[in-house]
């Protein structure tokens, strides 16, 4: 069974063994206010997604920072007055099954390294560019934590000393520069004194302005749009390059919004980081889209039990 708890819904889904999903349910958690209240809800919900079903684990993918050890969210971003919640231990003796519990992001990253874009590389970096930077690490086949495992952020690595203020309290962290936010942002601030069509594209497509309306009208040729580009691909090349010589990994899976980019995206990308890499480097890895779509963190938390 995988569980994906968000801010806003929970996602819960059976698979067999191979990895299909067998049956699914989904919710919101806006009545739920309470830890505990989220928790009963999730519990009823396993009893009826598993329609009986012998279940030999619950993997749940959980917002924020999480000790994956002992199961405890330390701290559920997007989850109002989440702390210190020992999730594996009350979901644990409510069903009488194993529970596994990790962050989002690593879920995310096992999940595509199993059944993903991941599939068959040893050693695998998985970064997704969304509202943040999120990232999850396998190395020698295995998800990496670290001793508190709160392994992989790279999201929140320092890249520009003094540059803007993020909000985990440093300044330049990566995804000042390199995420959805950040695109858009750096789009805004161009705008504001050259002409572009990426305010027209968002109008038309009745959204705010995104880093997709930005990857759209340099898709037109929009010069704002392509500066814009060039730098953010710089930036996120930077952070891959950083990885790479940290990690080396054979893989770089690239998820969220951004990665939706394709070809106006990973050409680019993959030539920067040749370019930023050392030597060595050059050549041992590939940078390929993510395989798995929203499901990917259900997938892969209910692959935490994966054998
Ligand atoms: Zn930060």
């Amino acid at each position: 069974m995988g569980i994906d708890l968000g801010g806003t819904k929970i996602a819960a889904a059976l698979f067999n063994a191979d990895g299909e999903i067998l049956n699914r349910e989904r919710m919101e958690t806006a009545n739920a206010r309470t830890a505990k209240e989220v928790v009963q809800r999730m519990v009823e919900m396993i009893h009826s997604v598993s329609m009986e079903h012998p279940v030999c684990g619950v993997g749940l993918a959980s917002p924020g920072t999480v000790n994956s050890k002992d199961g405890i969210v330390l701290q559920g971003t997007n989850l109002p007055e989440w702390n210190n919640i020992p999730l594996k231990k009350w979901m644990g003796d409510a069903l009488g099954i194993e529970v596994e519990v990790v962050n989002d992001a690593n879920a995310a990253a096992w999940g595509e390294y199993v059944r993903g874009a991941g599939k068959g590389s040893g050693n695998m970096v998985y970064i997704t560019f969304s509202t943040g930077i999120g990232a999850g690490i396998v190395l020698d086949g295995k998800l990496l934590l670290g001793a508190n495992s709160f392994a992989g952020e790279l999201g929140h690595n320092i890249v520009v000393p003094d540059g803007p203020a993020c909000i985990c309290g440093n300044n330049g962290c990566w995804e000042m520069y390199a995420s959805g936010t950040a695109i858009r942002d750096s789009a805004l601030e161009l705008m504001l004194s050259n002409p572009s069509v990426i305010g027209e594209l968002a109008a038309a497509s009745g959204e705010e302005i995104s880093a997709k309306h930005v990857f759209e009208a340099h898709r037109q040729d929009d010069p704002i749009a392509a500066q814009v580009v060039s730098r953010a691909v710089h930036y996120m090349a930077l952070g891959l390059a950083n990885a790479i010589h940290t990690f080396n990994p054979d893989r770089i899976v690239i998820g969220g919004g951004v990665s939706k980019a394709g070809d106006l995206l990973f050409p680019a990308l993959k030539a920067e980081t040749e370019k930023l890499v050392m030597k060595p480097y050059r050549g041992t890895y590939e940078i390929v889209p993510a395989g798995l779509r929203d499901d990917v963190g259900l997938i892969g938390a209910a692959a935490l039990f994966h054998t």
